[in-house]
């Protein structure tokens, strides 16, 4: 059996402070297949970029990797030295972020800015990285590449920028592409463009491509699966089609009312009363209880592990067990 692209058990990640250690993602597992796209949605703040930041190493101080591991092909590589997280950063997983400037030299055309990116990654010459520099433009969709390459990052729209940065980020062929909010900054009509471009990239090269989101209506445009994350822990995780119509966690129930397509054609849900607790003001028990509608005395109690039912894991005291009342003494 082949491992997965990537791997994630039991991650936790903390922030130091003065007062000690404070927990921000707690006990979070998941794989993720050659050619899948995992969504990861949640509210902001719930931790989805700190996990996305820690598969790429680039977790900031005072943020650190507390608890579990992440494997790259079978491979362990949270536990790397710096350097040498810094080498697969690139080269085995790429990175796409919400504004391309911040991928982007403004002072570099965007023909040397790959090509520099192809040769540090690649051992090709400087006309074979010219070409396939070439090549990656016009794979992600820029017109007559030839007379752009000699072009500067403002010389482009925003959504022509993020193509180039998907260039940018496919150019050694990793294996993971983490996305934080690749479309966030883009109009709606090129934001489904992008869409539909890391859909085909996932597809074609096989690359894992873990999608960070705050939009429901995103996953279920592109996603394979989907893992939803409250308060730094995941909650729900599974195919995005049965999530999505059936959502079995109240929490995502919830997020499935903020998706307009989908409340429009079904009876519209009643949103989520209250804010999600920040890191060090997590409830005990279930994090989601002061919010959740179905909440019952084993909530406030016990915090639910993770089970499985069919393909989707959710972590809720209703499915395992099937009662949220308070256990017996
Ligand atoms: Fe709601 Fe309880 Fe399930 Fe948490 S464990 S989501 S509070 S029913």
């Amino acid at each position: 059996m082949t491992a997965p692209a990537l791997e994630v058990r039991d991650l936790g990640i903390v922030f130091d402070t003065r007062r000690g250690p404070v927990p921000a993602i707690e006990g979070v597992s998941f794989a993720m297949a050659r050619g899948e796209v995992l969504g990861i949605v949640g509210e902001s703040g719930a931790g989805k970029s700190l996990t996305g930041n820690a598969l790429i190493g680039l977790l900031q101080a005072p943020g650190r990797i507390s608890a579990g591991s992440i494997h790259l092909d079978g491979a362990r590589i949270d536990d790397l030295p710096r350097e040498a997280q810094r080498r697969l950063r690139g080269k085995r997983i790429g990175a796409i972020f919400q504004d391309p400037l911040t991928s982007l030299d403004p002072l570099m055309t965007i023909g040397d800015q790959l090509v520099e990116t192809i040769r540090a990654h690649l051992p090709m010459t400087a006309a074979a990285a010219k070409q396939r520099a070439l090549d990656l433009l016009a794979e992600v969709g820029i017109a007559d590449p030839a007379s752009r390459f000699g072009q500067y990052p403002h010389q482009f729209s925003g959504g022509m920028r993020q193509r180039i940065v998907i260039a940018l980020a496919i150019a050694a062929e990793p294996e993971v592409i983490v996305a934080d909010e690749p479309t966030t900054a883009l109009d709606v009509s090129v934001q489904a463009q992008i869409l539909a471009l890391l859909r085909r990239l996932a597809r074609d090269h096989g690359t894992a491509i873990m999608l960070v989101t705050h939009d429901m209506g995103v996953i279920a445009e592109i996603a394979d699966r989907v893992a939803v994350i409250y308060a730094g822990r995941l909650v729900e995780i599974g195919p995005v089609a049965e999530v999505l119509h059936a959502a079995r966690h109240p929490y995502t129930t919830g997020l499935m009312s903020l998706i307009p397509s989908l409340s429009r054609r079904e009876e519209r849900l009643p949103q989520i009363a209250g804010a999600m607790p920040r890191p060090g003001q997590w409830p005990g028990g279930c994090s989601f209880h002061p919010r959740c509608p179905k909440a019952g005395p084993r909530c406030a109690l016990e915090t639910p592990r993770p089970v499985a039912t069919d393909a989707v894991r959710v972590a809720c005291h209703l499915f395992s067990g099937g009662t949220a009342a308070a256990p017996a003494i």
